[in-house]
């Protein structure tokens, strides 16, 4: 992130944006004093504006939300969540919504910088993985989830692909994104207490349809006879912390640049070792060095979404964060069963 441009000039761009979103804020905070019952949701035929970061979040909360809500997902499908920053549109929509949702853990970095300025404002702001169980990449790297093959040392700080050192892809749990949703649903509460009911209804079917995510996934992976999986990039280290499988990334292990040939080699060598069937690419990521793996290995490609955002086929077949946990786990199964 921040490439390109030196540090200093974005931050400073960044701030600029802020106290021009601060400006907009005490128009729009004006225009929502003078209209104290515009924003009650439901009843009243105003839908609550809700903004949330990422796909993954953004599904859930329109789930929760139903018509009370209408829910903003900022990051464009498509994007690479994290190299994104906001744009001026983009913070202007922040500063209108009534709740922000963010996945935190480091994918947004550029939400801390704007928390002052959507707090003064009365924006409340939801951190979704806040109090999870999570993991940094070296600590999955030292349980085994993940598996770097040039050796341990070669993780240092931070998994290059994300710029930090804690793992954010809790949504990929089926079981943490239960406890994010009944977080959403109480943040929900707070900015319209009087669709409370609805609210915990629709709550309760979605964490129920994650439940039944997890037992399909755990009866799955009582059969697997293998666990480790060549994937692009380091997503899927609380999936397998949850169902016993150990991921290979492709990708992060050197910043802004794909594998050399000899980290290539290796990843080769451990596949064949492994009796690897397949290697998964994600819809989003360019599949090179991956696909460059298969042929050596004489392996199809497999896609293994970490459903951060949809691929323009994704959007077209309409799939939803439901499809695309069991697409995964129908490839899962395929490389891993009998
Ligand atoms: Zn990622």
């Amino acid at each position: 992130m921040f490439s390109g441009k030196p540090l200093k000039f974005k931050i400073g761009v960044l701030i600029f944006l802020t106290a021009l979103g601060m400006l907009a804020g005490v128009f729009l905070g004006g225009c929502r004093q003078r209209n104290p019952g515009a924003a009650g949701g439901g009843a009243s035929g105003e839908r609550i504006p809700v903004v949330a970061t990422i796909y993954p979040l953004a599904d859930f909360a329109r789930l929760v939300g139903g018509e009370r809500v209408t829910v903003t997902q900022l990051l464009p499908q498509g994007a690479e969540p994290h190299e994104w920053e906001p744009s001026p549109k983009d913070i202007l929509k922040l500063y209108r919504a009534k709740l922000v949702i963010y996945n935190g853990a480091g994918l947004e970095p550029w939400v801390a910088r704007l928390l002052p300025s959507l707090r003064s404002k009365g924006v409340r702001v939801m951190e979704a993985t806040k109090g999870l169980p999570l993991l940094t990449f070296a600590e999955e790297e030292k349980e085994g989830w993940t598996i770097y093959v040039n050796g341990s040392g070669q993780l240092q700080e931070k998994d290059e692909m994300h710029h930090t050192p804690v793992d954010p892809h809790a949504w990929l749990d089926p079981l943490l994104a239960r406890e994010i949703v009944s977080r959403m649903a109480k943040e929900l509460i707070a900015v319209d207490p009087a669709g409370k009911v609805d609210y915990m209804r629709r709550a309760q079917a979605l964490q129920n349809r994650l439940a039944g995510l997890d037992r399909a996934y755990a009866a799955a992976a009582r059969n697997f006879r293998r666990k480790e999986i060549i994937v692009s990039h380091a997503a899927f280290g609380y999936l397998g912390r949850r169902y016993g499988l150990r991921q290979v990334p492709v990708l992060g292990l050197a910043p802004e640049q794909e594998p050399d040939a000899a980290t290539l080699a290796k990843i080769v060598d451990y596949g064949r070792k492994q009796g690897i069937r397949y290697v998964f690419t994600e819809p989003t990521v360019n599949p090179r060095a991956s696909e460059t793996v298969a042929r050596e290995l004489g392996v199809p490609v497999l896609p293994l979404t970490p459903i951060d955002s949809l691929s323009p086929q994704e959007r077209e077949r309409r799939s939803d964060y439901f499809d695309l946990m069991l697409q995964n786990l129908n490839n899962l199964k395929k490389a891993l069963g009998e």
